[in-house]
């Protein structure tokens, strides 16, 4: 597709998540996204309602940074739509996503029609490892891997300046790596899937879980004796507030999060592993176990020279990164 001939200043990000869509414009060359916004993604009102949100979202963004530059539509290249997937990035299809409902179908053409722009689609989680590469803690390096740790485990592996994809656009599935051959029951269909120990509803169902076999913890107060209560955000907070069986709950989650990355390394041997998502407040409480656990693990060249850091565009990556992806296909390089 090529870009009309008006010079264009913008890209325009979107990041579809089951909870919530966000939009923004991303400038060509790199920089703040202007225009942001947050809404709900409301799937159970149906596939077309979520397009129709999508598409008012990014006619309102344009609007919106186009007047106050002065300037008209034609400033804006195209969209670039990160989604939850497995889907098939040539013909724009989203092939299954139980957080949405959908199968087979093709929301980037139905996006493209409605706001008359050229449209991109990638996994989101791929887009937020990208945005990371492209404007955040990744800058300037080669080969970079993602994981966001949210209510799954979304993973994305750049090398050499692009998304690595595999034959079947499903690589990068990290949250899906085995750690334990007969762990627990994962809802891809696998057993013992990294997702199931250090996701954030992992997290909360591994404390729940001691508490019910006896371990003391004042978590059992914080919620009213309410164990369903339990968030990841709930035992990072008890682990702050001097909690020993809290923090051994987040040490233990930073060890199987070390298992997963100590394989990533010695697989992919990349110069950074950048880490997103709620549970990176926990800050040195996670890292620190984690680099400990990837240094027993990884091979000793291996881990030396990768830096394991949390990400830098928080409730941003997946916009600049979707807009990074657009760029990609259509300019060859961002
Ligand atoms: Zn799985």
């Amino acid at each position: 597709m090529t870009p009309g001939s008006a010079e264009k200043k913008w890209i325009v990000g979107v990041d579809l998540g089951g909870t919530n869509i966000v939009v923004g414009l991303v400038p060509i060359e790199g920089g703040e996204v202007l225009g942001l916004r947050s809404q709900s993604t409301d799937s159970v009102k149906g596939a077309k309602f979520v397009v129709d949100r999508i598409v008012r979202m990014v006619n309102a963004a344009i609007d919106e940074v186009t007047a106050a530059h002065g300037t008209t539509r034609d400033s804006v290249a195209g969209v670039g739509m990160g989604s939850p997937g497995p889907l098939d990035r040539k013909t724009g299809t989203v092939i299954n996503t139980p957080n949405l409902g959908w199968r087979n179908f093709p929301l980037r053409d139905l996006v493209q029609n409605a706001v008359h722009l050229p449209c991109t689609l990638d996994n989101d989680a791929n887009c937020a490892t990208y945005g990371e590469w492209w404007l955040g803690a990744g800058r300037g390096v080669d080969n970079l891997v993602g994981l966001t740790l949210g209510t799954g485990i979304g993973g994305g592996i750049v090398l050499n300046g692009e998304i690595f994809h595999g034959c079947s656009d499903v690589a990068g599935e990290i949250g899906h790596m085995t750690i334990d051959s007969n762990g627990r029951r994962c809802k891809c269909g696998n057993y013992g899937c990294l997702e199931q120990y250090a996701s954030g509803p992992a997290i909360a169902v591994r404390a729940v879980e001691g508490i019910e076999a006896g371990a003391e913890s004042m978590l059992e107060d914080m919620v009213g004796g309410e164990l369903d209560a339990i968030t990841a955000a709930t035992v990072y907070e008890a682990t702050v507030r001097g909690d020993p069986y809290a923090a051994e709950v987040m040490k233990d989650t930073a060890k199987f999060l070390g298992a997963g990355v100590a394989s990533i390394i010695n697989i992919l041997n990349p110069e950074m592993v950048v880490i997103a998502g709620g549970v990176t407040a926990a800050g040195d409480t996670l890292f620190e176990p984690l680099r400990a656990e990837v240094r027993r693990r990884a091979f000793k060249s291996a881990q030396e020279c990768c830096r394991i850091v949390p990400a830098e565009l928080p409730g941003t990556a997946g916009v600049v990164g979707a807009a990074g992806v657009f760029k990609m296909e259509n300019y060859g390089s961002v």
